[in-house]
């Protein structure tokens, strides 16, 4: 009896990704049926793009320009016609644009749309002036409002804008920047999260090296770093469909990458998620890649190497991932 069940454990420990639960104290993961692959796209403008000096987005990071939003309907397009889909994830003050038919008609194409919250708020943030550099500038917008309650508005705004304006009912929300531990940390945020209707988030973006002049080392501890970035479930119930690295802006504005990197180290991590049939959930941003990866290469490799992988990879949306991550 001993044996038979630690040959089963053994096995699935080998297969799954055990390095990343292994300081967490949750059991190993099993090896899925077929790696899931996920494209997310988040809607905002981000700092130094379209220019190196543009950092007014800081205080308006909804305020999408036209090439970002073109960048996102084309990337749609490009994918539904390979037979997949996009989770983007939109910020309520998009909502206040002229224009939401180019996000309705992303959604009418079956793309879903998460919550990205109204004004890209730090979910973790103490003070009302690290929320947002929104409500450092104009703190009376928060008149009245604890940090708690600031967040908590924000973040049902942000879903109720998408609703009232676009018509779109939002699938999950992710929050604003990434989190090493997630929400580990918090477990009052995944109560907020899980009281606003939410049963999973998207918060975990492990840490890795970057390295200006990546070496194979880098390359090598970003594949490592896949295992960090494996669903899980929070003890209060609420699954975590963590990011994968390398995301765009770490590796374009932060490590100063060129594509060919970019998309060298992409390859990898995917490569290692459909040989051990894990989880990988690529995260970019229309603002970034529009000026990065013009030619939509990292979004059409992603595709290659899913439909190359036949059987045993997909290409799939959070929400997916995270039903099935509730069931393992
Ligand atoms: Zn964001």
């Amino acid at each position: 009896m001993h044996a038979e069940t630690s040959g089963v454990n053994r096995r699935a420990f080998i297969a799954g990704a055990g390095a990343a639960c292994a300081g967490f104290g949750m059991a190993p993961r099993l090896a899925l049926e077929r790696a899931e692959i996920a494209i997310t796209l988040d809607l905002e403008m981000s700092r130094n793009y379209p220019t190196p000096d543009a950092t007014h987005w800081d205080f308006e990071k909804g305020n999408l320009d036209d090439a970002t939003k073109r960048y996102a309907v084309e990337a749609a397009k490009r994918v539904h016609e390979q037979g997949g889909r996009i989770h983007f994830f939109a910020l309520g003050r998009t909502m206040e644009q002229p224009d939401v038919s180019w996000l309705q008609s992303i959604a009418t194409q079956g793309h879903p749309v998460g919550n990205h919250s109204y004004d890209h708020v730090n979910v973790k943030a103490k003070q009302i002036a690290d929320v947002q550099f929104r409500f450092k500038r104009a703190p009376w917008l928060a008149e009245g409002k604890s940090v708690t309650e600031l967040i908590a508005d924000n973040i049902r705004l942000g879903k109720t804008a998408i609703k009232t304006r676009a018509g779109i009912d939002v699938s999950g929300f992710r929050t604003p920047g990434g989190f090493p531990n997630g929400l580990r940390d918090r477990p009052d945020l995944q109560r907020l999260l899980f009281d606003q209707g939410y049963t999973w988030v998207s918060s975990l973006y492990p840490a890795h090296p970057i390295g200006q002049a990546p070496t194979a080392e880098t390359f090598r501890a970003i594949v490592a770093a896949q295992s960090e970035a494996q669903p899980f479930v929070y003890p209060s119930g609420l699954i975590e469909v963590p990011m994968s690295p390398i995301s765009d802006v770490t590796a374009f504005r932060s490590g100063h990458w060129k594509l060919p990197t970019f998309l060298e180290a992409i390859e990898r991590a995917v490569g290692w998620a459909i040989d051990h049939r894990a989880t990988f959930d690529f995260l970019a941003h229309p603002s970034c890649l529009v000026v990065e990866d013009p030619k939509f290469e990292a979004i059409d490799l992603i595709c290659k190497l899913v439909r190359n992988a036949g059987k045993n990879a997909a290409l799939v949306d959070l929400g997916t991932i995270a039903a099935r991550a509730k069931q393992t």
